[in-house]
C-alpha cells in the first residue's frame, strides 16, 4: 500500500506519539494480523486495528450472526443476522478504512488447518470463546514463533496476556490441565469491549515497538469493582508446548 500525504492525515494523531511517527505508521501498514474469532473480543480489536492502519487483516470465524450476539459483538448489527460474521465484519471494516486489505475466512480453526489459516501472519489476536481452540492457536504460535495476544472474558471479568514465544510463558504454562468443554457463559457487552481494545493496543505496540507488552503478566480486569490487577505468570520449565524438552521447539 502506498501512503499518500492526504491519507496520512487519518493517522496524524497517533503519529504524534513519542516513538511512533511515520516510521511507526509504516510498520503498521506492513503488518499482517490475524484476528481469530470476530465476536465480542474480535469486533473491537479488529475495529481499532483497521482504524490504526494495520495493512492486512485476516478475519477468521465460522459462525453466522445471531440475535444473542448483539449485546457485545459490535461489528454485527441487526440486519446482519444469519450472515457469516467474517462477511459482516469485513464490510464494516472496509467502510471504516478502505486502505486495509481484509481477507474474510469462514472456517473453524482446527489443529489440521491452522498452519494454512495463519500462513504469513505476524501477530495473532485472540477472539475465541473457548480454551480448546486457544490451545491450538498457542501451539501454532509457539512452534512458529508468532506473537499471540491472549484475552478472555467471563461476566464482568476480563483477562489478557501477551505471549511472545520463548520470551515469556505460553498459554499452556498458565493452564497446564485439560481445557474444559466449551459452554455458554454470562457476558456483559462492555467486558469484551474493554479487553478487545487492550488486545489491539498490545498488537499496535508490538508492531511499532513502543511501550512494554504484557509478557509474563496476566492482566485481570474486574468491571464489578472497577479494578485492574496483575498476576505474574512464570514459564513452566516442563511445559509440554514451550519448554526445551517439548516436541514443538527446535
Ligand atoms: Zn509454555
Amino acid at each position: 500500500m502506498e501512503l499518500g500525504d492526504r491519507e496520512l492525515v487519518r493517522y496524524s494523531r497517533q503519529m504524534m506519539l513519542r516513538g511512533f511517527g511515520l516510521e511507526g505508521q509504516k510498520k503498521l501498514f506492513s503488518a499482517k494480523v490475524a484476528v481469530a474469532g470476530i465476536g465480542g473480543l474480535g469486533s473491537p480489536a479488529s475495529f481499532y486495528l483497521a482504524a490504526a492502519g494495520v495493512g492486512y487483516l485476516r478475519l477468521i470465524d465460522c459462525d453466522v450472526v445471531e440475535l444473542s450476539n448483539l449485546n457485545r459483538q459490535i461489528l454485527h448489527w441487526s440486519n446482519d443476522i444469519d450472515r457469516p460474521k467474517v462477511e459482516s465484519a469485513a464490510m464494516k471494516l472496509s467502510l471504516l478504512n478502505p486502505n486495509v486489505r481484509i481477507d474474510a475466512i469462514n472456517e473453524k480453526i482446527t489443529g489440521e488447518n491452522i498452519e494454512d489459516l495463519m500462513e504469513g501472519i505476524d501477530i495473532i489476536v485472540d477472539g475465541q470463546d473457548n480454551l480448546q481452540t486457544r490451545m491450538i492457536i498457542n501451539e501454532f504460535a509457539v512452534k512458529n514463533k508468532v506473537p499471540y495476544i491472549y484475552a478472555a472474558v467471563y461476566g464482568m471479568e476480563g483477562y489478557l496476556m501477551t505471549i511472545i514465544p520463548h520470551k515469556g510463558p505460553c498459554l499452556k504454562c498458565m493452564y497446564p490441565g485439560e481445557p474444559p468443554k466449551p459452554e455458554q457463559f454470562p457476558v456483559l457487552g462492555t467486558t469484551p469491549g474493554v479487553m478487545g481494545c487492550l488486545e489491539a493496543t498490545e498488537a499496535i505496540k508490538l508492531i511499532t515497538g513502543i511501550g512494554t507488552p504484557a509478557v509474563g503478566r496476566l492482566l485481570v480486569y474486574d468491571g464489578a469493582d472497577m479494578s485492574f490487577q496483575e498476576i505474574t505468570i512464570k514459564r513452566n520449565l516442563n511445559c509440554p508446548v514451550c519448554s526445551q524438552n517439548s516436541s514443538h521447539t527446535n
